[in-house]
């Protein structure tokens, strides 16, 4: 029998397994996809953590020399107090993320990166100096504080896959958790999975650490629980989040938790596929709304492209674009905000889904063969560019009040005339990133029942736990937060599997 088997791969999972390495319990970790196949979120992710810190020595331990002393704007990252990680959060989410769970993952984000960092994880500052000597985030519009996977996702995946082969943590790949079955007397588990090549395997454990994601992939979940429409989603990550872990669970007597209704969904390329594709993954993120305006196919806008900081509107806007005709939108911009998009947009493939104009009539007129409203779009933007309070200096390190007035729906931040060409748009759609309703889990990552007690020897971490989002989401919180929670999961099941044994 293992002590600890983990059920995912991923970021959560990886961390819970080296930390139950690192308290001497023998760990097997099951994962769904095929070894040369594989891709979880976690991989598919653009690797960027939120933390809390005082002082941007604390960021320098992680992630060596930032190289920003003397540049401008300096001051604006030089700490991210916990009270206002947690501020941020608890704003975003209408103040019903599960108040103790938020706490101890913004609590342990500094301790819990920099054991990441100290095992082996190589991190870099996002903070970079830009032309003009100035500070600013690598994603502009970005706020709170980071640090960044080196080679992002697919960077940490490798860091975090070839630390578990050195601690000797075995990966069973093409492994699919369907069951979990309690032995008699609370004597542990009977993990009962699907293998790729057909037919199953138990793996008898101690303890089990639940870490395989949400429900995202699962376009009929999606559909009943989400609502009428989100089976037409694009799925960002891993095609095997199908919420096999969190469904075995609940039959094994979890208590589920959270925002069962709500999910994390970005503006996304038209030209992805039907879920994370391990060659171009980041050419399709298009979270650079705050700099241009959005419309529908009639040519219309339908959000407030400026009503926050991108980083805490992009998780919540995919739905927004998931409920216009077609499921789908242009992202409008002019040559002024070429040096505020992120780089993604920087890729001129077809499956960028750009389209370009010397003036407006013209990009308005070639946008007509997607079925767009071309004389309802020029007349959008002309009224906009009229509406802009010129008055107000456009700043795009702050929310710079430099707004529209009059509009139906005004632009609040960062409002811009579209006046320079080229012009340019990029359709996109809904591309779901992770669903927030999980398992019941406490502070130490027990999973508990419906009665509010821990379920013996099971524990979970990552996308797969509920009450930690509510509507929408602040950057960078997810894989921190499977940082902090994997950790505490792998020790706490380490230790539970010796308790057990003995
Ligand atoms: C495109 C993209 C960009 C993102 N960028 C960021 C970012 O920069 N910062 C950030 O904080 N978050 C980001 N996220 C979100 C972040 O990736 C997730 O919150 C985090 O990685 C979740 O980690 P996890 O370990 O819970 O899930 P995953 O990393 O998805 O791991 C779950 C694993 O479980 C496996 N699995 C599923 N079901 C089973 C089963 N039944 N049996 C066995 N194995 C199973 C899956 O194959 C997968 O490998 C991004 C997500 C995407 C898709």
């Amino acid at each position: 029998m293992t002590d600890v088997v983990v059920i995912g791969a991923g970021n959560a999972g990886m961390c819970a397994a080296l930390a139950a390495r690192a308290a001497g319990a023998d760990v097997i970790v099951l994962e769904a996809a095929a070894k040369d196949a594989y891709g979880s979120d976690s991989y598919f992710s653009g690797g960027l953590f939120r933390l809390a810190y005082d002082s941007l020595t604390q960021i320098e331990r992680i992630t060596g020399p930032m190289g920003v002393e003397g540049a401008k704007g300096v001051e604006d990252f030089a700490a991210y107090p916990q009270a206002d990680f947690l501020s941020d959060w608890g704003r975003i989410t209408g103040y019903r993320t599960d108040p103790e769970l938020s706490a101890v993952i913004v609590e342990q984000s500094l301790d819990a990166l920099s054991w990441l960092a100290q095992i082996g994880v190589p991190f870099r500052s996002p903070i970079v100096v830009d032309g003009s000597g100035r500070a600013r985030h690598s994603r502009p519009g970005w706020h709170g504080g980071f640090i960044e996977a080196a080679a992002a996702g697919p960077g940490l995946t490798e860091a975090l896959l070839s630390l578990a082969e050195k601690a000797d943590a075995r990966i069973s790949y093409g492994t699919t958790a369907v069951a979990l079955e309690q032995v008699p007397d609370q004597r542990g588990w009977t993990v009962r999975c699907r293998n790729a090549g057909g037919g199953s395997t138990a793996f008898p454990a101690q303890t089990v650490v639940v870490a395989s994601g949400g429900f995202q992939a699962d376009a009929e979940w999606r559909a009943r629980v989400l609502g009428p429409g989100w089976d037409l989603a694009k799925v960002r990550g891993s095609r095997h989040n199908t919420g096999g872990g969190i469904r075995a669970a609940l039959a094994a007597g979890a208590a589920s938790h959270g925002n069962w209704s709500g999910c994390h969904a970005v503006a996304w390329s038209v030209g992805s596929g039907d879920s994370g594709r391990r060659d171009a993954n980041h050419v399709f993120e298009r979270e650079s709304h705050p700099f241009g305006v959005t419309v529908n196919v009639h040519g219309r806008r339908f959000i407030d492209e400026g009503s926050d900081f991108g980083a805490y509107t992009y998780a919540k806007y995919g739905r927004e674009i998931l409920a216009q005709a077609g499921q789908t939108a242009w992202q409008i911009f002019d040559a002024k905000a070429s040096d505020l998009q992120t780089s993604e947009y920087r890729y001129k493939n077809p499956e960028a889904a750009r389209t370009t104009g010397g003036s407006l009539p013209e990009l308005a007129h070639r946008l007509v063969a997607r079925g767009v409203d071309a004389g309802s779009l020029a007349a959008t933007v002309a009224e906009f560019n009229r509406a802009v309070d010129e008055s107000v200096p456009f700043s795009p390190y702050i929310k710079d009040g430099r707004r529209t007035s009059g509009l139906a729906i005004d632009k609040t931040n960062w409002a811009v005339a579209l006046d320079t060409p080229p012009f340019e748009a990029y359709e996109v759609t809904c591309g779901i990133t992770f669903t927030f309703g999980g398992l019941k889990v406490d502070t130490r990552a027990r999973v508990l029942d419906a009665a509010g007690d821990p379920v013996p020897g099971l524990y979970a971490c990552g996308e797969a736990v509920g009450g930690l989002y509510y509507f929408n989401y602040a950057s960078g919180t997810g894989l921190t937060s499977g940082t902090v929670l994997g950790r505490i999961a792998g020790r706490g099941a380490a230790r539970a599997a010796k308790r057990s044994a003995a």
